[in-house]
């Protein structure tokens, strides 16, 4: 089975986590701030705040804007589940914006369109919203920063697919638009550590609340306690936080894998080019663009009828072809539902879904098999 995506790990990738087994610190070490460091310069971003997971970098990214009980979280519903998940996490509550019939991002139209009635009815405005870059193509963040400055919400960039991307002259991860980015590394994402994920941002105010926040919420900073030092082996609590470390470990395989960021995203855009031309003669909708946007490429997302999605599905695996559905529509999930969400609330969310197909992309994918994958389509529609 040709996989939609995995992971590409060099003998130098595996010296470097080696070198880190072999070392003093297995966590807690000088190779997390590093890789930090490292992630944050690629962006052109202040700081980088690392964590276990890119869920966990989510909760902690919305924790130290503030979101909490009695607070609303918007963001799309054409995302994994983790993105409003952590909303509930605070104690807040979710909302979503229907999106773009063609890129499946967040519509800034609907966007706006909802924070004008909720703010005609005197309903809640939300405190932050998150869009998600989907498949790596960034969302048009000017114009969700505009709405911010009239709207008063924070932005949080769920960009899991977007390392390596660029908004216009701004790369992916600047926050030029932005209070926080969060990236994810996960095996099947555009650079992994395995398990982990990072968030940016240009504030070293929001940065110190996810450092403390990522660590039980305990201070060694003087500053920052209530009364004086017992002594060199004193620290504080002084908010609930959680063990969402990263390891040096993965920091090491993470930065060793930044090295190669720009060749991943490099080849993923010509195998995009690529797919763009083995399947123009079929009755598809190619993987959608906007000019000045370079996407990472995390998918290719193709559109077919939506009566024969399941059909061409179905064949592809047989064929041994990894096909993938990005995503179920969040607002149609049982937990979801449960929360007073239906079935024909986000009809353009529920009309990508119908439609949507991920073809295998990742480095590494072969031209033959990307051949393999055209003719396996072909034959889809030459027997159906
Ligand atoms: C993968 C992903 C996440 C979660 O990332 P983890 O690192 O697995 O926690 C969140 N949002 C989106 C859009 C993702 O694709």
């Amino acid at each position: 089975m040709i996989p939609y995506g995995r992971q590409s790990v060099s003998e130098e990738d595996i010296g470097a986590v080696v070198d880190v087994l072999r070392s003093d610190f297995l966590t807690q070490g000088p190779v997390v701030p590093e890789f930090e460091r490292q992630v944050a310069a690629h962006c052109r971003a202040n700081f980088g705040v690392a964590a276990s997971s890119a869920t966990a970098a989510l909760h902690i990214a919305y924790q130290a804007l503030g979101l909490s009980q009695g607070d609303e979280l918007w963001t799309s519903p054409i995302t994994f589940v983790a993105t409003p998940n952590a909303a509930f996490y605070c104690g807040a509550v979710v909302d979503f914006v229907d999106v773009e019939g063609d890129t499946g991002n967040m519509s800034v139209e609907a966007l706006e369109e909802k924070l004008r009635e909720r703010r005609r009815d005197g309903g809640r405005l939300p405190s932050i919203v998150v869009p998600v870059h989907l498949g790596g193509l960034s969302c048009d963040m000017e114009r969700v920063h505009a709405l911010a400055c009239e709207y008063g919400f924070k932005i949080v960039e769920d960009a899991s697919h977007a390392i390596g991307g660029e908004f216009r002259q701004y790369r992916v991860g600047s926050c030029r638009y932005s209070d926080i980015t969060v990236f994810s590394f996960h095996p099947v994402k555009i650079m992994t550590t395995g398990e982990g994920g990072m968030a940016v941002t240009n504030d070293a105010m929001i940065a110190a609340r996810m450092e403390l926040l990522r660590s039980h919420g305990i201070t060694r900073d003087p500053i920052s306690m209530t009364g004086p030092s017992h002594g060199g082996w004193y620290y504080q609590q002084i908010a609930l936080g959680n063990n969402y470390r990263m390891t040096e470990m993965q920091a090491a395989l993470g930065a060793s894998q930044l090295k190669r960021l720009p060749v991943f995203v490099q080849e993923r855009n010509r195998l995009a080019l690529r797919y763009d031309a083995l399947l123009s003669g079929l009755p598809i909708e190619l993987s959608a663009r906007r000019s000045g946007i370079l996407s990472a490429f995390h998918l290719y997302q193709i559109k077919v009828q939506s009566a024969e999605r399941r059909f061409v599905y179905d064949h592809l695996r047989r064929s041994g072809i990894g096909v993938q559905i990005h995503y179920i529509p969040v607002h149609t999930q049982p937990f979801y539902r449960e929360r007073g969400f239906s079935m024909g609330d986000f009809p353009e969310a529920e009309a990508f879904y119908d439609r949507i197909l991920s073809l295998p992309m990742f480095f590494g994918l072969s031209d033959a098999d990307q051949e393999r994958v055209a003719s396996a389509l072909q034959q889809a529609w030459n027997r159906g």
